[in-house]
């Protein structure tokens, strides 16, 4: 039995899990390039606030 360590869901073989997996994953890298893009916009709209601060 081999449990998924993201959702702790249980399948009865390593593939059926490795393709279970992989959905996560790519949830993570959705998650990691949609923070990113966030992380980048808010530091671009902070620049003006940080230069009067100067
Ligand atoms: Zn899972």
């Amino acid at each position: 039995m081999h449990q998924c360590y993201y959702c702790e869901r249980i399948f009865d073989s390593k593939e059926q899990l490795y393709d279970h997996v992989e959905i996560h994953s790519d949830i993570e890298r959705n998650k990691e390039i949609m923070n990113r893009k966030k992380e980048k916009e808010r530091k671009q709209s902070q620049q003006p606030r940080a230069k009067k601060i100067e």
